[in-house]
């Protein structure tokens, strides 16, 4: 049994619950990577498309598998414009059609991470800047969760974590007012599944002083809960996928900050661990890196790692490269999760079996 820390709600809905969004959406679809996945989906009669649903999801599927090559930047690419086309298909300009796509989406992605033996899930969707569409999307995922875990005779099977995504040097989904609110909503119990925040999204130096303004509203909301035995909210941060890209010296100085900062998971952190071999840095870096890396053992902080994500869409070609000897002997927490899974074509037994084996 299974448990999933770290899943983006929009790359983690299954395939076939997005088919027949192809189907309802083609009229709006203009994109080249709808052609890629689903060919002339466009010209696919109604009959003929629900006929063959089955034989549609194999071809996407297959098309998914293929998606990906060697060339983890081109990887990038291929991710972004695969990430968008699942956001037009998985919304809708209508609010209520948008409502019960997300329920209808929570219960699918559920579903299929039962099926591949979770017992556990926590998954990552983003909240809204106006706070009325934070609430509906929250309480239209805890009904298709709900529901899943009625038929299912499971309980607590699911939480979600909100995510801030940083793009431009902005949170693009974060409003100071908004976030207030947020705090109102968890302390009257009104957003149900919540289990705390996260933060994904450009790793760039811009912005980064939001998210430590952000990290920093979060701590003394959990201690004003703290200081009434009240249960806190965890702090998740994504970090380090980008090490080819960001200066070393930066990341150093953006890891010391955030590891001295109330957080409780790291996303991937693959800066940190990935090994001088696939990464050449200078002994001095090489040395903070493994003091920042000790530093999680000691302040308790998680690594949510994502072996398929990493392999992909950074230049680590080995799942072997992930030090997990070394986090065993230096009791250095981590999971093991897929980020995302449809994108990816992977599910959550396959990344413990690139672990394990
Ligand atoms: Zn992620």
């Amino acid at each position: 049994m299974f448990i999933e820390r770290h899943c983006h709600y929009t790359g983690s809905l299954p395939i076939e619950f997005l088919i027949p969004q192809f189907l309802d959406k083609r009229d709006e679809i203009e994109d080249s990577t709808a052609e890629r996945l689903l060919p002339n989906y466009r010209i696919l009669d109604e009959v003929d498309f629900h006929q063959r649903r089955h034989i549609y999801q194999d071809i996407v599927a297959q098309n998914l598998r293929t998606a990906f090559t060697d060339d983890w930047r081109l990887n990038k690419r291929r991710f972004d414009e695969i990430y968008s086309l699942f956001q037009t298909l998985s919304r809708s300009n209508d609010p209520e059609q948008t409502e019960r796509l997300y329920s209808e989406g929570s219960y699918a992605i559920a579903q299929s991470f039962y099926r591949h033996h979770s017992k556990h899930i926590e998954i990552k969707a983003g909240p809204r800047k106006d706070l009325d569409s934070t609430y509906r999307r929250v309480h239209a995922m805890h009904r298709g969760l709900s529901r899943f875990e009625n038929e299912s005779g499971l309980n607590n099977f699911a939480e979600i974590t909100l995510t801030f995504m940083k793009k431009g040097g902005i949170f693009q989904n974060y409003d100071p007012d908004s976030l207030t609110g947020i705090f109102t909503l968890l302390e009257a119990g009104k957003l149900p599944r919540v289990n705390g925040f996260d933060f994904s999204g450009d790793e760039t130096e811009e912005g980064s002083d939001t998210l430590f303004e952000i990290i920093s509203e979060i701590e003394k909301f959990n201690k004003f809960r703290a200081a009434r035995n009240l249960r806190t909210y965890i702090v998740t941060v994504h970090g380090g996928e980008e090490f080819v890209n960001i200066d070393p010296a930066f990341y150093i100085e953006f890891f010391s900050r955030l590891l001295a900062s109330r957080i409780d998971r790291v996303g991937h952190g693959t800066f940190l661990w990935i090994p001088h071999s696939v990464f050449e840095t200078t002994p001095y870096i090489d040395r903070e890196r493994r003091a920042l890396l000790n530093s999680l053992a000691r302040r308790n902080i998680e690594l949510e790692l994502c072996p398929t994500s990493n392999l992909l869409l950074t230049p680590l070609k080995d799942s072997r490269d992930i030090p997990i000897s070394y986090f065993r002997q230096h009791h250095i927490q981590f999971s093991i999760n897929t980020d995302n899974c449809t994108i990816f074509s992977t599910n959550i037994a396959r990344e413990h079996h690139l672990i394990y084996s």
